[in-house]
């Protein structure tokens, strides 16, 4: 019995320090020049960011938005945030991904996704909090970073979730992942949170950083950036009964986020100034 444990023991710490040796590797943020460890590759994420997009859609509980006022807003903003994306300091990355986006009929969940490889789902319970499409773009923008900035594999790779470390290692030896589900925990490392059954929100730092970036990014696709300030704002007024969610999660506080944000908004504005302003048209109303 020991033995057995013991020996199963000695096989995993093989298999680890295999997979860390062929695998780790340092990258540093472009913009904040933070330096991160990562277990997998781009290509390794972007199968696991169009996997877990599709257990997301072949959910029976997330119905997909046909409404023209409900899809029609998100798409015109996420085009606009792709695009400035691909002139980013992600730009590499950015060009690399398959880029789509689904609106999720869900009035009660204030919540948004972007996953490594481009998917990207808005519920419609985030537009009364974004409220413009300059709102949107604010939470489009923070999403879409921590895809690009690779949040959610520095979080798979950081060992706090052995599951899905583990998963990672078996698809990194050769299993294609073909046919298999990703599990829960590597779906909310991605950040597919609340309707997956497991809340992990990202951490402080992953939060500043897409915070920071989500905002210059949406500058630059010529969204005025202080709808960022006046979307979490809103946030902070909304009592947190509901269901938990990424855009709820409480790294960092709200107070916090917000002071953040004013003392990086005279970067912003220089971007946005310099853009041809998008008007801030009014997203449909949740009845
Ligand atoms: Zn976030």
């Amino acid at each position: 019995m020991r033995t057995v444990k013991r020996r199963s023991r000695r096989v995993f710490v093989m298999v680890m320090s295999v997979a860390l040796a062929t695998l780790a590797g340092c990258e540093t943020n472009p913009y904040t020049g933070r330096s991160q460890l990562l277990m997998t590759s781009v290509s390794q994420e972007m199968q696991m960011g169009a996997q877990a997009y599709d257990q997301v859609k072949s959910d029976p509980k997330m119905r997909p938005s046909q409404d023209p006022r409900e899809v029609e807003p998100v798409k015109r903003v996420a085009a606009r945030i792709v695009e400035a994306a691909k002139r980013s300091k992600y730009a590499e990355m950015a060009n690399q991904f398959q880029w789509e986006v689904t609106v999720i009929k869900d009035d009660k969940t204030p919540n948004a996704f972007a996953l490594p490889g481009g998917k990207m789902a808005v519920y419609t319970g985030i537009f009364p909090m974004a409220k413009t499409e300059a709102g949107l773009a604010a939470v489009m923008g923070h999403e879409v970073v921590h895809a690009l900035a690779r949040h959610g594999a520095e979080r798979m790779s950081q060992g706090q979730l052995t599951n899905a470390g583990l998963q990672i290692v078996g698809a990194a030896a050769g299993a294609s992942g073909r046919g298999g589900m990703l599990g829960q925990a590597t779906m909310a490392a991605l950040g597919v949170g609340a309707k997956v059954g497991v809340l992990l929100p990202f951490s402080r730092k992953h939060e500043s950083e897409a915070d920071y970036i989500g905002i210059l990014l949406a500058a630059d696709a010529g969204y005025d950036p202080r709808e960022a300030v006046a979307l979490w704002e809103r946030m902070g007024q909304t009592s947190s009964g509901g269901a938990p969610s990424e855009f709820m999660s409480t790294h960092p506080s709200h107070e916090t986020r917000i002071d953040q944000l004013k003392r990086w908004m005279p970067e912003a504005m220089a971007i946005y100034q310099s853009k041809q302003p998008v008007p801030a048209a009014l997203l449909p109303t949740v009845p």
